[in-house]
């Protein structure tokens, strides 16, 4: 088990946290010494400094979305409980850190690790989503009912569902990342791939109205370079807007057609 997920279950042990709803961030941070301050950040949305035994969290306070700031605050405490041993002692983080699905062990990758334990703690998550299939829907409402973001949410249930699922965000009609779970029939789609035109995602980047319905497209569309791609297969696909980026969050999962 990572240092990361360790940390974040010895907190919900310690403060015998039994569910997503009794998890008060704010009150944890503060018994841990961990002040939290909300001020203006030039381009940051949080940073931490620190020693052993106590830190001062900033938060930038133009951000209005109550699951990126709860995001932004677990991570900052993830940097805290990662590197309060090390002689790193200040970490400041971009949307780019935090937004983003980061596949390394990068300090801005274990402190999203922890930040999605400490706020979709494994067991609590896997309770949640028991035999629920995916759609944009149930995404919206995993980040409802454990206050993150959305795309937090759509990252966590491919991590742990146990349906084939890819998670992709786009900007300017290329993707940034893309995150597929080990179910899921294709794999190969690198950062920096044209967004199919046969996908609504395209009609969201050329200036058309971007429907937020399911739809069906060929696994071909997304994954062209993907030699072990079938033709026959399609796939669901539903997008969603995330504003604060400025980019587009798709999930595609498994069609019975193949
Ligand atoms: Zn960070």
């Amino acid at each position: 088990m990572s240092r990361a997920i360790r940390a974040a279950e010895d907190l919900i042990k310690k403060y015998c946290i039994k569910n997503q709803h009794q998890l008060d961030l704010e009150l944890i941070a503060n018994a841990e010494y961990l002040i939290i301050e909300e001020t203006e950040l030039n381009g940051l949305l949080g940073k931490i400094i620190f020693d052993q035994d106590m830190g001062l969290i900033q938060i930038n306070k133009s951000i209005t979305n109550i699951g990126l700031r709860r995001f932004t605050i677990a991570h900052e405490m993830g940097h805290y409980y990662i590197s309060k041993n090390s002689n790193r002692n200040k970490h400041g983080c971009t949307i780019g850190s935090l937004g983003n699905y980061i596949p390394d062990k990068s300090h801005e990758a274990e402190a999203n690790k922890f930040a999605a334990e400490l706020l979709m703690y494994k067991p609590w998550f896997s309770k949640y989503i028991k035999n629920m299939p995916v759609c944009i829907d149930l995404i919206k409402q995993i980040a409802d009912d454990f206050k993150v973001s959305i795309t937090a949410a759509a990252i966590r249930y491919a991590e742990i569902g146990q349906y084939p699922i890819a998670v992709i965000l786009s900007k300017n009609s290329v993707v940034q990342w893309s995150f597929i779970n080990s179910y899921f029939p294709c794999r190969y789609l690198p950062p920096g791939s044209v967004v199919p035109k046969e996908s609504n995602v395209w009609d969201y980047f050329n200036g058309k109205q971007m429907s937020e319905d399911e739809d069906m497209i060929p696994a071909l569309s997304w994954f062209k370079e993907d030699f072990k791609c079938k033709r026959s297969t399609y796939f669901y696909e539903q997008s969603v807007e995330i504003p604060v980026t400025n980019s587009v969050l798709t999930i595609l999962w498994q069609s019975d057609f193949d």
